[in-house]
């Protein structure tokens, strides 16, 4: 959300210096190199500061069916980010961060939900009520998720100062969304939803789009993308083995 992307920069500030930097290679998930701009302390920070803006800022539905749904889809999620084989299986690098997982549904008739960095999760109202069943929620829940466990706005951060070209730039974000779409299908499919829903919901977007609706932000950049779709049905088949193979206990201990 674009409010909340002027936050993070405004904030980003606070805790960039040159004695605070530090790189990682090889660390990202699927073990692939990563570059990142913030200490484990200062995503949190950043993301308590950006989540009390928007709790001041925003109206915030208290109670009810809403809040509930998001509850129970959010608790769901987090649960699955702590399942250790799962965790080894991605290379999420979740251990020395702290993740203080909070969420909040703000009344707002866009379709779209957001999750800032330490697991403050924001969903619109919007979105829940576009939505068909709680699958759907987790499918759009798990993929924002994954940008905050995959850290992908300090690595945005990190990659803004080293990449100047603007089309690697914009190919480094294209990546982060496949991989969120990669490891949020994993994060429903391990919490008990079904990632089939994943794919019907990526149509229904993609029906709605010719039809004025906004985008949520996992789906504004290349709705129509065959290969994302093609990618998303590959990654459904293998969350669903991956899931298979955990139930069955043949996921290997470390
Ligand atoms: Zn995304």
């Amino acid at each position: 959300m674009q409010r909340c992307k002027i936050l993070l920069f405004a904030l980003q500030a606070i805790v960039i210096c040159a004695g605070c930097r530090f790189e990682q290679e090889g660390t990202g998930p699927g073990k692939r190199p990563q570059v990142l701009a913030l200490r484990p302390r200062d995503e949190l920070e950043i993301g308590r500061q950006a989540f009390g803006e928007v709790l001041k800022q925003e109206r915030v539905v208290r109670e009810g069916a809403q809040v509930e749904k998001v509850r129970r889809v959010s608790e769901r999620i987090a649960k699955a980010i702590a399942i250790k084989p799962l965790q080894r299986e991605i290379n999420l690098r979740v251990a020395d961060y702290q993740f203080e997982w909070e969420y909040a549904v703000i009344q707002d008739d866009r379709v779209n939900a957001f999750c800032l960095p330490g697991g403050k999760i924001v969903v619109f109202s919007g979105l829940i009520d576009f939505v068909r069943n709680d699958d759907q929620l987790a499918t759009v829940i798990a993929h924002e998720v994954s940008h905050a466990i995959a850290h992908h706005a300090s690595e945005r951060i990190a990659t803004d100062q080293l990449i100047r070209n603007p089309l690697k730039r914009l190919a480094y974000n294209r990546d982060q969304e496949s991989e969120a779409d990669h490891i949020g299908l994993f994060l429903m499919t391990f919490a008990g939803y079904d990632p089939d829903e994943a794919l019907a919901f990526w149509e229904l977007m993609g029906t709605a789009s010719q039809h004025g609706i906004r985008l949520p932000e996992f789906l504004s950049d290349h709705p129509n993308d065959a290969r994302r779709y093609a990618n998303m049905q590959a990654w459904v088949r293998d969350a669903k083995a991956g899931k298979a193979a955990f139930g069955a206990g043949r996921i290997a201990k470390p």
